[in-house]
């Protein structure tokens, strides 16, 4: 039975991926950091079948420790500060997580278990202010927020400790991917969340930023296939994970909104307050190196996705109504 460990298992895609796993019969192990308020919602039904282990991307120590005991065979680095307007007012934290933290795992697997199979949850922040449409994995990067600029240092990390230590250590630029498990404070969540809650009667209005901001968005549940996808391929590369189809986030209000027999414009209210300082404008992947080598392309639709997290949050929130 393969082993396999995820930082960030009590994310959204570590929830998905820790299910991938399970039923392709790895044993999986997961990390937990210690806070008063742990969330072990999205992972509950799968808590027994788990290993959860508290260690941090910050404690050198914890990370070798735990790599000695556990040797799995796969290693999903999907831990971060993954909040991007968090990364202006939290900087160092996020460089700590984003970068160091990478820097700490991969050490650890050098110096105590060189054969695992590493995987690095990159992201298509990096490209910023794009320099290429669509965005493949030649395109250079050019980073407009903190967070990019952390996530570029795990990047380029892990491409070094595969070329000058040999470690099989893989990077996937990912795309915005979202789902009903997605944390409310990311825009497509605060969409179909609020747009559920207008339409129960819980609220009026809904505040957002920028609604010209364009992105390629997928389901969490297809990008972690990708990810399994790329630990079992003969030579490790890295590659880009999107949809290859971009929508404005005026578009996912409509869709949101329209699925409810709803009109975004008589309840969505543009509040400079949300701007980003700096923002990436059209992220949209070119995933041809994703389907030619690894079989691989994104499943659900926009329109479904947006469907399937209104659902899920009328049906949450009428729950919580009961
Ligand atoms: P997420 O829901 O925010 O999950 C991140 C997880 O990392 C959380 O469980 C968090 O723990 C954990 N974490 C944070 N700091 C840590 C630390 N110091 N030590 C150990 N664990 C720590 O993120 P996600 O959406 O699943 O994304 C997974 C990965 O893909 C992230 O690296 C993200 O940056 C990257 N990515 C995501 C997207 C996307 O659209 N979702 C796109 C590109 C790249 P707590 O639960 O305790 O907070």
């Amino acid at each position: 039975m393969p082993t396999a460990l995820i930082t960030g298992i009590l994310g959204q895609d570590g929830s998905y991926l820790a299910e991938l796993l399970l039923g392709k019969g790895y044993r999986v192990a997961g990390i937990d950091r210690w806070t008063t308020t742990a969330a072990f919602e999205r992972i509950q039904p799968l808590l027994d079948e788990i290993d959860l282990i508290q260690a941090d991307l910050h404690d050198q120590e914890g990370l070798m420790e735990l790599i000695e005991n556990y040797r799995p065979d796969e290693v999903y680095n999907l831990a971060a500060q993954s909040f991007i307007p968090a990364s202006w007012s939290q900087p160092v934290l996020t460089a700590e997580v984003n970068a160091v933290g990478v820097a700490r795992l991969l050490e650890a697997l050098r110096l105590i278990h060189p054969k695992a199979r590493f995987f690095q949850a990159s992201s298509s922040e990096m490209f910023g202010q794009v320099l290429e449409i669509p965005q493949r994995e030649t395109t250079p990067f050019n980073p407009r927020t903190p967070y990019a600029v952390s996530k570029i240092f795990g990047h380029w990390l892990t491409v070094n400790y595969r070329q000058a230590h040999g470690l099989y250590a893989v990077s996937g630029i990912l795309f915005n991917h979202e789902s009903p498990r997605r944390g409310p404070e990311f825009v497509t969540r605060k969409i179909t969340y609020g747009a559920a809650r207008i339409k129960l009667g819980l609220a009026s209005e809904l505040r957002l930023g920028n609604l010209d901001s364009r992105r390629d968005w997928g389901f969490a549940g297809d990008y972690v296939e990708a990810m399994w996808r790329m630990l079992q391929t003969d030579t490790p590369e890295d590659f880009v994970i999107g949809s290859g189809d971009a929508h404005t986030v005026r578009e996912l209000c409509e869709q949101a909104f329209g699925g409810l027999g709803l009109d975004y414009r008589e309840f969505v209210v543009q509040d400079p307050r949300f701007y980003r300082p700096a923002e990436a404008d059209i992220l949209l992947a070119d995933p041809a190196k994703a389907r030619q080598k690894l079989g691989w392309q994104a499943r659900v639709t926009f329109n479904e996705l947006v469907q399937m997290m209104v659902d899920a949050d009328l049906q949450r929130l009428a729950k919580e109504m009961d």
